[in-house]
């Protein structure tokens, strides 16, 4: 495979052929019984504008025209920026400041997400009781987080997903960090990402315990399409160290897709469930990873467009622009596409995935 080449596929027949495949059928063909399926979005906000349009159109409102897509799902991760709690006071002086009423939690249950980062700028935006309030609340709702605790172990622990007889790691910090935020020995708070040897040596010692590592980073400069230079090499090492993906949020708006190695660099997932404040900031996407034998397999991207707090599928033309936007963000990255009707699969650039290839069947072209 020719690095910096962009292939779209794209012919008239095949548009035709893929008008009449349904949705399910191209699922159907991606699932399988030996491997794992893992769905991440980026942001989820429910608090602000978003919590009094739950607090009015109920609790699954924001997942109605998604939900389809987490449902045949092994693990669905999101990154949770806001505080849940009916307690705290919003942290003086701080801009945006973000709580969700615990009943909320039942929207995510039910459309399955079930892992969650706590590692961001938002989960102690109503101070300590809020961020405790926090966690119990996911613990209650069954849905584990990361990157967040009662101390410094617990927040800086692995968090270990079985699925299938196959043990998936997370390790999730955040490089956005209010003064004081951090978790230590003594204080409740999130794991941060400024020590990168500690981080390295993290995903060293969680390695050998699980079948796929998968770290979650808040970073990143705001409203920018592409990562910074410190980014990417904090992201390289992460995966020269053992983990297979890197998952990334803040930016608020989709950044390019990066394959290095044997690993994926997700550096900005953008919105999610969230009432963003720019234009730029609707369009999002949804990413499907399908694991198995150790490896990454496969990789989608679904075109998302986010109206009145609720992601939706983008169709047709504006589906297909935004799709060819993403790749070019990906292609500045050095990182391949094949671009599809609804949705583009990334092309297997590295070399010990090349034998796979004739298996990778997407699509019944
Ligand atoms: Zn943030």
């Amino acid at each position: 495979m020719k690095r910096g080449s962009l292939k779209v596929i794209f012919s008239f027949p095949i548009f035709l052929a893929l008008l009449f495949l349904s949705f399910n059928f191209s699922y159907a063909n991606f699932q399988d019984q030996d491997s794992i399926i893992i769905t991440a979005v980026g942001d989820i906000n429910l608090g602000g504008k978003v919590g009094k349009i739950i607090a009015q159109r109920g609790v699954n409102y924001p997942w109605e025209k998604v939900r389809h897509l987490f449902s045949l799902s092994d693990i669905n991760f999101g990154n949770l920026e806001c505080s849940i709690s009916n307690r705290g006071k919003p942290l003086k002086g701080k801009k945006y400041t973000f709580r969700g009423n615990p009943q909320f939690l039942k929207g995510l249950s039910q459309a399955g997400i079930n892992f969650l980062s706590l590692a961001n700028n938002h989960t102690q935006d109503y101070g300590r009781i809020a961020f405790l309030d926090t966690m119990e609340s996911l613990k209650k709702e069954k849905i584990i987080y990361a990157g967040a605790g009662k101390n410094n172990k617990e927040a800086y622990s692995l968090k270990i997903i079985e699925v299938k007889k196959e043990r998936i790691g997370f390790l999730a910090y955040s490089g956005i960090l209010p003064p004081g935020w951090e978790a230590t020995a003594k204080k409740p708070g999130i794991a941060s990402a400024k020590n990168i040897s500690s981080i390295i040596g993290s995903i060293k010692q969680a390695r050998g315990q699980v079948n796929y590592l998968i770290v979650s980073l808040h970073w990143g400069k705001e409203n920018s399409p592409a990562p910074l230079s410190s980014q990417r090499k904090l992201a390289k090492l992460i995966i020269d160290a053992g983990a297979l993906i890197v998952l990334g949020h803040h930016p608020h708006v989709i950044q390019g897709f990066e394959r290095y190695k044997r690993g994926l660099i997700v550096y900005s997932l953008g919105n999610f469930i969230f009432s963003p404040g720019s234009s730029k900031g609707r369009y999002s996407a949804i990413l499907q990873l399908k694991l198995c034998s150790g490896e990454l397999k496969e990789i989608k991207v679904f075109p998302i467009y986010i109206k009145d707090a609720q992601p939706q599928l983008m169709k047709d033309k504006k589906g297909n622009s935004w799709l060819v936007e993403i790749q070019k963000r990906s292609l500045k990255l050095r990182t391949n596409f094949k671009l599809f009707y609804k949705e583009i699969f990334l092309l297997h650039t590295i070399p010990s995935l090349k034998t796979s290839n004739s298996k990778i069947s997407l699509l019944p072209l």
